[in-house]
């Protein structure tokens, strides 16, 4: 089975033409990230303006590789929700669009179970029911996956996302949009520069805890607070940005395993599924592995390059849908992120 898939919710302009679910034959995206850059975040205006003048060549690009290839894809896939209105209203009308011209059905597509779906690319099968994790730009979130479209959300951020608080954290640190990449590389800057590793600094003096620790039951994330002890920690401290850095990952890594292991405890599920922009981030995958090595839970991610937004996941999510007759009716595109597709099932 062939699927094109389209991403636009928000920053990145991409397809993705993917065989199975599983093998990716052609993926072009445009990526915003300089147009950004100047405003330290995304401008949703500018974000929808560019998404109409890059799927011109994006399209023409991928129906020249349908043409010179001669396949014939059976689907077609579009996210249609969460984003940023403006920008999934681009992709949505060129997906109908494609859809119309290709003479092939139309489905939409839920975009965090798109990321979700990414581990299909490596050759996994999203396995029901298991633990998912959403970390990205937008959204910071635990699911049970009890199946294809029906996935329930049980925890939350109280305030940002993870991904908007190091972007963020970024901004104070005087680094470049994306702010994740950077504090990533500045964090290992400092540990080469001073080869201290962990030891040695009291993360309580520069950065305090994120929350009062709550009963163990509590799932809710919040990274409002590691962001103020930064500002304060730059300002007073005077406090070097890559060690800044370094202390701001390890506090948000050490926030994000926290309610992983209490959301396993929890639900005792056996596989657990993190997925987003945030899951490039090597320090985070590492301390989600070790975690699930030790609680005997199986830990699948997507690669690196499908952790952040692309056309391939988004294609994976369609293929996903129509194996499982799942034909989501929804015509319109919104920013709301419930899972109600199940409603839809045929
Ligand atoms: P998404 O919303 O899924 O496209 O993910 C974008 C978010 O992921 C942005 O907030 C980035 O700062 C973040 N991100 C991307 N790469 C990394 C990384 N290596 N480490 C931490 N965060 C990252
Ligand atoms: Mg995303």
């Amino acid at each position: 089975m062939l699927v094109l898939g389209i991403e636009s919710s928000c920053d990145e302009s991409a397809i993705g033409i993917v065989k199975d679910g599983r093998d990716v034959l052609f993926a072009p995206i445009y990526s915003q990230i300089n147009l950004h850059k100047k405003f330290g975040g995304i401008v949703p205006e500018n974000a929808s303006r560019a998404h109409l003048e890059k799927f011109h060549s994006l399209v023409s690009d991928s129906i020249n590789f349908i043409s010179q290839n001669s396949i014939k894809m059976d689907y077609i896939s579009v996210t249609v929700k969460p984003g940023l209105v403006g920008s999934l209203l681009v992709g949505y009308n060129t997906a109908l669009a494609i859809a119309h011209f290709l003479k092939i059905p139309l489905l939409p597509v839920h975009h965090l179970e798109a990321h979700f779906s990414a581990i299909s690319l490596s050759g996994l099968e999203l396995s029901y029911p298991s633990l998912g994790l959403l970390v990205s730009g937008g959204n910071t979130s635990l699911f049970i996956l009890h199946g294809p479209g029906n996935l329930e959300k049980i925890g939350d951020t109280l305030d940002d996302a993870a991904g908007e608080a190091l972007d963020k954290a970024a901004s104070l640190l005087g680094f470049e949009y994306p702010g994740g990449p950077a504090i990533e590389k500045a964090a290992l800057q400092f540990l080469d520069s001073t080869k201290i590793s962990a030891m040695g600094m009291d993360f309580h003096t520069f950065l305090p805890d994120i929350l009062k620790e709550t009963s163990t039951n509590d799932l809710r994330f919040s990274f409002s607070g590691i962001k103020t002890a930064l500002y304060y920690a730059l300002k007073k401290k005077r406090l070097p940005s890559p060690a800044a850095a370094y202390l701001f990952q390890e506090k948000l890594v050490e926030h994000i395993s926290r309610n992983v292991q209490r959301a396993l405890k929890k639900t005792q599920l056996k596989t657990f599924i993190a997925a987003g922009g945030v899951l490039a981030n090597t320090v985070l995958r590492n301390s989600l592995s070790n975690l699930c090595k030790s609680m005997g839970v199986d830990f699948q991610t997507p690669e690196k390059k499908y952790c952040t937004d692309n056309g391939p996941m988004v294609a994976a999510a369609g293929y996903m849908y129509a194996k499982n007759n799942i034909f989501p009716k929804q015509n319109f595109v919104t920013s709301d992120n419930s899972f109600e597709f199940r409603e839809f099932r045929s």
